[in-house]
């Protein structure tokens, strides 16, 4: 499992974000689930992994406007509320296991 997974493409819609691995996989991560994973600086403190993003902060209808690809291992997502820092990489979203119950849901 070396090899970083990268998804054959990406869509967006206002609810949810959905990476398709292959053919016949695909997991979609609800909007407002990834926006509270951000993993950036503003939102996590990068040496303790403290959560610094208020959920509360964050509105219940918050809706992916644009992504950006960064480089081959992730991207960027510019969210309606204005946030736009946070990098997403295909490691941390790609299921680890078929049960994995993690962010996104398996189809
Ligand atoms: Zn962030």
């Amino acid at each position: 499992m070396s090899q970083i997974p990268v998804p054959i493409e990406i869509h967006r819609d206002d609810h949810q974000i959905v990476l398709k691995w292959s053919a016949e996989h695909e997991t979609v991560f609800p909007a407002r689930d990834l926006r509270l994973a951000c993993q950036c600086a503003q939102c996590r403190d990068e040496m303790s992994g403290t959560v610094l993003l208020s959920p509360s902060s964050v509105p219940q209808d918050v809706r992916p406007v644009s992504i950006q690809l960064v480089g081959a291992y992730g991207f960027q997502v510019e969210w309606s509320d204005g946030h736009g820092t946070g990098i997403y990489t295909y490691e941390s979203l790609y299921p680890a296991t078929e049960e994995d119950g993690g962010l996104g849901t398996d189809l």
